[in-house]
């Protein structure tokens, strides 16, 4: 019955790596940070349908930041004088920057929950460069991703 295929997911969860839950970047839809908001570039968050969406700068698995397809309401889109980083700053919005694809679902759904946050960057610590090592992203993972995997039928 739906309790016990509810209850064995949860179990299960402990078990299943972020690696298996996430999107993977290449499937990700992103917006460069320095992009200027248009009439185009609306349309097309829009046309996607995405609630969340990752801003990069220079390379894709550099992510700093995330702004909601809802902000794209506001601006002035005829001025040319918008960019993607403006609606970032204006509109801020918390998300996961320090899980990584071996962690457990079941304590980035705690995490999620104690955060209050739905989306979470996936990375990857680079460790050839030996100071300062940089976290490359690798996918994304939003609550949906972890609750479809607990209530999925076996
Ligand atoms: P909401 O349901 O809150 O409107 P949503 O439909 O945009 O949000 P989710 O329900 O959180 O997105 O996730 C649905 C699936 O889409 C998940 O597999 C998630 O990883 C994926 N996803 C979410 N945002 C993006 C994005 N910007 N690019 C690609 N895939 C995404
Ligand atoms: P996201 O879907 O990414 O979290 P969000 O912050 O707009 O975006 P929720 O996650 O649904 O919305 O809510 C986060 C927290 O803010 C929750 O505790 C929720 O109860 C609260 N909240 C959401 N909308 C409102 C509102 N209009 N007024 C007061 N509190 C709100």
């Amino acid at each position: 019955d739906r309790e016990k295929i509810i209850m064995t997911g949860v179990l299960s969860l402990k078990e299943k790596k972020i690696r298996v839950v996430m999107t993977n970047l290449e499937d990700v839809f992103m917006l460069e940070a320095n992009r200027i908001v248009d009439d185009e570039l609306v349309l097309n968050v829009y046309g996607f349908g995405y609630s969340r969406i990752p801003v990069y700068e220079r390379e894709k698995d550099n992510i700093v930041g995330l702004v909601y397809a809802r902000d794209f309401a506001l601006p002035d889109t005829e001025s040319g004088k918008f960019t993607v980083r403006h609606i970032m700053s204006f509109c801020k919005h918390r998300y996961g920057t320090s899980i990584t694809p071996d962690d457990s679902s079941y304590d980035v759904f705690n995490l999620f929950k104690k955060e209050q946050y739905h989306l979470g960057v996936v990375v990857e610590y680079d460790n050839t460069s030996e100071k300062d090592p940089r976290a490359r992203a690798v996918g994304i993972v939003t609550l949906e991703d972890i609750i479809e995997e607990m209530i999925q039928e076996e």
